[in-house]
Formats: C-alpha cells, sequence, structure tokens
C-alpha cells in the first residue's frame, strides 16, 4: 500500500491557503533577496534556489561532522553521494543551474520553488520555469517514487497542447530541478475577475481535453485545482503540477488518500478504491467556483461521503450540498454540475465523449484543433470581463 499519510501530509502543507502563502513569500529574508534580483535580475541562480529552498537545517548536512575516519577518507576518490544514486533514473547529474539567470520566484510551496529564468546565451523572450526540490524533504517524507513519477509524467505528457511541456529534468547534491516552459498569464482565478458561460465553457472543454488525455495515457492527475491551471500569453490553459499523479491504467484503481481537500472526491473521502473519476469530480468543483466563487458545501461532502448508501440518495442532503448561489446558475451550467458533482462515480461523467453530449456543448465541438482556433480574448473583450493585473502582481505580496 502507498504511503497516504506522508503523501496526504506533502499535500496538505503544499495546499495551504494562497494568502497564508503569499504572507510567507513577503515575509522571508530570501523573497526579500528575491526581490531585489527582480529590480537587478544579476543575481546567481544557485544562491537563490539555496535560500529559498532552505530555511531549517539540512538533515544531510548536519551530519557532516567529520570524524577522523572522514578526514583520512576525504583523500580517497570522491564517492557519489546516496542521495544522488537514489533520483539517478530520472534525474541526470549534468548540473544545469549556472546556465540560467533568475528573473523572479514565481511561487514557493512546502516541497519546491518555482522560478521565472531566462538561459543566459538566449535573448529575454525565452522564459522558462525552473522548479527546484529539495531532496531531504523529499526522502524524509519518503516521496521519492512519487517525484520520479512527477518528472517522468510530465515528461511524457507534455508535449499536449493544454499542457505544461517539460524540457529538462537534472540534480545537484541538494535540490532536483525540473524546467518547462513558462507559462506567463499565471494561475487561472487570479487572473480572470468572472466567468461567462462562453469562457466556461472554452476553459472546461480545455482542461476536460488535458484530463481526458492523461487518463488515455494511463495517468491519473488527481490535483485538478485553479492553482495548477494556468494561463498561457494568449490566455488558453495549461495544467502544471505533477506531483500527485500517478500511473494507473484507465479502468484500473488505487486508495492512496491524497489531493487538495476541497477538491477531493467522495470516494477519496471515505478511503475507497477510487479511479480516475476522481479528476472529474475535481473538474465539477472548479466549475463552481467559476460560476459561483465558492465551493460546494465541503461539510455536506464530508457527511454524505461517510453516510450509507441509503442515505446517498436523501434529496435534503443533495440540496444542502450545493450553496444558495447555485439557484442562480443557468441550466446548462447547472447541468454540468449535476452530472459531475455526482457522489456515485459510477454515474458520474468521466470522459470528453461524454461532455459533448451535453446541453452546454450543443454547439460547440469538443476537439483540440477547433479549441486552439479560437481567442479567450475576443471572448473575454466581447463580454467585458475584468482582468487582474498581471500574474506576478496579483499573485504575490511582494514590495519591488
Ligand atoms: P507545488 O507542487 O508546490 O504546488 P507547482 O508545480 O504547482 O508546485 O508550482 C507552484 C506554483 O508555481 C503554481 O501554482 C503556479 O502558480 C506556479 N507555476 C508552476 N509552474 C509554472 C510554470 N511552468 N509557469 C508559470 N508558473 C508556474
Ligand atoms: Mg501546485
Amino acid at each position: 500500500m502507498e504511503n497516504t499519510a506522508n503523501k496526504l501530509e506533502r499535500k496538505t502543507q503544499s495546499q495551504i491557503d494562497l494568502k497564508q502563502q503569499k504572507c510567507e513569500i513577503a515575509n522571508s529574508d530570501s523573497c526579500s533577496n528575491l526581490n531585489r534580483s527582480h529590480q537587478s535580475s544579476a543575481w546567481n541562480l544557485n544562491s537563490c534556489v539555496s535560500n529559498c529552498c532552505t530555511r531549517s537545517a539540512n538533515p544531510f548536512r548536519s551530519k557532516k561532522t567529520q570524524s577522523t575516519s572522514d578526514i583520512s577518507r576525504s583523500h580517497e576518490t570522491w564517492h557519489r553521494p546516496l542521495t544522488n544514486c537514489m533520483f539517478d533514473s530520472h534525474f541526470k547529474n549534468t548540473n544545469r543551474v549556472d546556465e540560467f539567470q533568475i528573473e523572479h520566484l514565481v511561487a514557493r510551496g512546502a516541497f519546491a520553488c518555482v522560478f521565472k529564468v531566462f538561459p543566459k546565451d538566449k535573448p529575454q523572450e525565452h522564459a522558462l520555469a525552473l522548479k527546484t526540490i529539495k531532496k531531504s524533504k523529499v526522502i524524509k517524507n519518503n516521496c521519492v517514487k512519487q517525484i520520479k513519477e512527477e518528472s517522468d509524467i510530465q515528461k511524457l505528457c507534455g508535449h499536449h497542447p493544454f499542457i505544461v511541456q517539460h524540457f529538462d529534468s537534472w540534480q545537484d547534491r541538494r535540490h532536483l530541478y525540473i524546467l518547462c516552459e513558462y507559462v506567463s498569464n499565471g494561475e487561472l482565478l487570479s487572473k480572470i475577475s468572472n466567468f461567462t458561460n462562453e469562457l466556461i465553457r472554452l476553459y472546461v472543454a480545455e482542461i476536460a481535453i488535458a484530463i481526458d488525455f492523461l487518463h488515455n495515457a494511463g495517468v491519473i492527475y488527481r490535483d485538478a485545482k485553479p492553482e495548477n491551471i494556468l494561463l498561457t500569453h494568449n490566455f488558453h490553459i495549461k495544467i502544471t503540477d505533477f506531483g500527485l499523479s500517478k500511473w494507473l491504467k484507465l479502468g484500473a484503481k488505487t486508495r492512496t488518500m491524497c489531493g487538495t481537500h476541497q477538491y477531493m472526491a467522495p470516494e477519496i473521502l471515505r478511503s475507497e478504491p477510487y479511479g480516475h473519476s476522481v479528476d472529474w469530480w475535481a473538474l465539477g468543483v472548479i466549475i463552481f467556483q467559476m460560476y459561483t466563487k465558492k465551493f460546494p458545501n465541503f461539510e455536506e461532502v464530508m457527511k454524505i461521503s461517510v453516510s450509507s448508501d441509503d442515505d446517498k440518495n436523501n434529496s435534503v442532503s443533495k440540496k444542502n450540498f450545493f450553496p444558495e448561489e447555485f439557484d442562480s446558475i443557468n441550466p446548462d451550467g447547472k447541468d454540468i454540475l449535476i452530472r459531475l458533482l455526482d457522489i456515485n462515480p459510477k454515474t458520474r461523467l468521466h470522459s470528453v465523449i461524454s461532455l459533448q453530449k451535453i446541453a452546454l456543448y450543443k454547439n460547440f465541438k469538443i476537439d483540440k484543433k477547433y479549441i486552439q482556433n479560437i481567442s479567450p480574448m475576443d471572448i473575454i473583450k466581447k463580454e467585458n470581463i475584468l482582468l487582474y493585473n498581471s500574474a506576478e502582481e496579483s499573485t504575490f505580496d511582494f514590495q519591488f
């Protein structure tokens, strides 16, 4: 059985309320360095990575008090540390950090920091995202396999137009690095103030295509939420963060209890074996947020989750499950929500083919080529949708 407690702990930590993350970022010393680095754009990436990711004593370093035998050994050929060997299969040992110049810190999670960087030998247009992950935390929390899967899955699935492209993975003594394309317009809900039916239809189709692609590739995503859905320069979506993803054949089940609470399907909360349809539940929660800026009533989801099968059909529970804002949603929106936020994973909508058949998509082809030719910006302009300031400004409380 997979290491449930650790995974949950890892993700629970990483899902700290965004505002809390903002405060942490704004208050940390390393980030005041990063503020300065943004102004000068000339800070050394090595020092920024260490500053940002090394807040507590590193367990591997603290054991370094040299014994006499260590000193005599220091004249011998240097052996590669175990902490490198254990990641060798997925993270190269060629350290490329010096090739990049840091622009600024994009986000800091429990394990990882994401930086916007530029290759030193290329002009400014070639922005990239560099995710740096502390090895000591990965090892301490028993997430070695998981982090390898993250890199692997992104490498193999990143060619999809609605998934963040992976370029390289490597390691040095203390960190793992994942280099990927930089997605410039930030997180879905941090950029767009309100969603009209037309915009929801487009974005839901894009997310659904990405989820469907992952499922058919034998991947369960398990972390669909607005923070992991980014907007490109032309406002199409790209999903990122495969930290909870897992290779799982379509139709197979797993039981690791992990995810972000508000987006976790009832079957996960019930600790039952679950399959790919948990990602469709999470999509339902995201749509609910787009329509109402609220979550479905989480307490009620929990109650329904632990109740018996008979109680699950109780209409009172179902009614309480949606807050009153649900009543103001148009019929097509209500329809998709009811189909996705279905307590029963067997009857829950779980493919692009079935999505195509519902009222919301009556005159809309859910096809990636067709969708790529639609301009979200045209919809945003036509419907007077307010955009928040640039991703960096709206996401973080940096004082430049
Ligand atoms: P974590 O596992 O800590 O959640 P993520 O991979 O989700 O790490 O990255 C954290 C945040 O960094 C994301 O929510 C997003 O705001 C930002 N981010 C991640 N990848 C990129 C990227 N390729 N381009 C731009 N921003 C990114
Ligand atoms: Mg994330």
